[in-house]
């Protein structure tokens, strides 16, 4: 027997079945795809895809110093101009000195303040917010500036003259030049990289009261350690020292640059272009002065180089005498290299190809000599 709540309930029921109607369903939507970033709705996945690419793409803000964007970790040994300093696809910077709280500024003002930066260190973040709803692309970089003036890097030399180059290198004359008062303050970056070389020449050379047991390979470390401090400073010294380094790391990708020093300029021409008709001639009246170590191995070949590329004439004895040094066991692989390439080098140019073709099928695998020895085996053999 029904009861009353099951009389009103039927009641409301039926009250509400005439009132409320559902509206049909009808056939499911189409799907729809939103763009996240603006109102634009589009029916096809690919569109929305096309829309984002070409209108929402946010590039990765670049720095450029120069024409090339530095690592992460960049040290600036010498002044930037403030033409120099650029800055791609970013919106805002947010920039740190020596520790401190960040500063959001613009991208137009940051060549002033890293152009008037001598010594410190900063961090600056730079920021592609230019999509409202999207997180803002950045790119870091931490640089340290470490700029002494003229002055302050003439000090360095003067503690370098006086202290390694005068006397002979040791460990203790190398700490004794780091720790000297004129290496200290901004010239340090300098002076480090001069450390560097003494010890790559220390490594190399192995001089027996000096009871290394650092590996000789080291020395190709440190030479490399002190290019890359060396080649930022643009003076007399510094350009002789990394010509050095290069020449005795068998890198003559900036053979053509003169450095002064006429055996080495020479050797390098001889070694990287030996078809070349003009050599660079030595200017005997020329007063000379120590002004850098060279190890005993590159300044072998130097010496070797200089004699051999002046001869007017070629005989089975100069054959001998470049084949005894590029035997040598007490030189280094590169300096075996350089002496068979000299060797090859000297013979053709005065066209003793018969002679040259002892060294050069030791050298015609091996770079950078390949470059050249390949074609002038090929051509003696025919
Ligand atoms: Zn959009």
């Amino acid at each position: 027997m029904p009861t009353v709540g099951w009389i009103r309930e039927d009641a409301l029921e039926a009250f509400y079945e005439g009132t409320e109607r559902t509206p049909d369903p009808g056939p499911p939507a189409k799907p729809t795809f939103r763009c996240p970033f603006c109102s634009s709705v589009f029916s096809i996945q690919k569109e929305l895809h096309d829309h984002v690419y070409k209108n929402h793409r946010v590039e990765r803000p670049v720095m450029l110093l120069g024409g090339r964007e530095p690592s992460g970790r960049a040290v600036i040994r010498v002044p930037v101009g403030r033409s120099a300093i650029a800055f791609v696809n970013a919106t805002a910077v947010r920039i740190s000195i020596d520790g401190s709280d960040p500063q959001r500024c613009l991208p137009d003002a940051v060549p002033k303040k890293l152009a008037d930066t001598r010594q410190g260190e900063m961090n600056l973040v730079l920021l592609n917010d230019s999509q409202v709803n999207a997180e803002p692309v950045s790119t870091c970089y931490a640089i340290s500036f470490r700029i002494a003036d003229a002055q302050e890097l003439k000090r360095v030399e003067e503690a370098f003259a006086e202290i390694l180059v005068s006397s002979s290198i040791t460990r203790d004359a190398i700490s004794c030049f780091l720790a000297d008062q004129r290496t200290q303050g901004p010239g340090k970056e300098y002076a480090t990289g001069l450390g560097y070389y003494c010890l790559g020449v220390l490594i190399k050379e192995r001089p027996a009261s000096e009871h290394l047991t650092t590996p000789l390979s080291r020395y190709r470390e440190l030479y490399g350690s002190a290019l890359q401090v060396l080649a930022d400073f643009d003076r007399p010294l510094a350009r002789l020292i990394t010509g050095v380094i290069r020449f005795a790391m068998n890198d003559f990708s900036e053979a053509g640059s003169s450095t002064g020093y006429w055996e080495l300029d020479l050797a390098k021409v001889l070694l990287s272009d030996p078809g070349r008709t003009r050599m660079p001639s030595s200017d005997k009246r020329a007063k000379r002065r120590p002004i850098c170590p060279i190890d005993h191995g590159t300044a072998r070949i130097l010496d070797l180089a200089a004699r051999m590329a002046t001869q007017s004439r070629w005989s089975p004895i100069l054959d001998d005498e470049c084949r005894e040094i590029a035997n040598s066991d007490v030189l280094d692989a590169t300096d075996h290299e350089k002496a068979l390439a000299i060797w090859a080098a000297a013979a053709w140019r005065m066209g003793s190809t018969q002679s040259a073709i002892e060294p050069l099928t030791q050298i015609a695998a091996v770079y950078p000599f390949n470059s050249w020895a390949e074609q002038y085996l090929e051509h003696v053999s025919k």
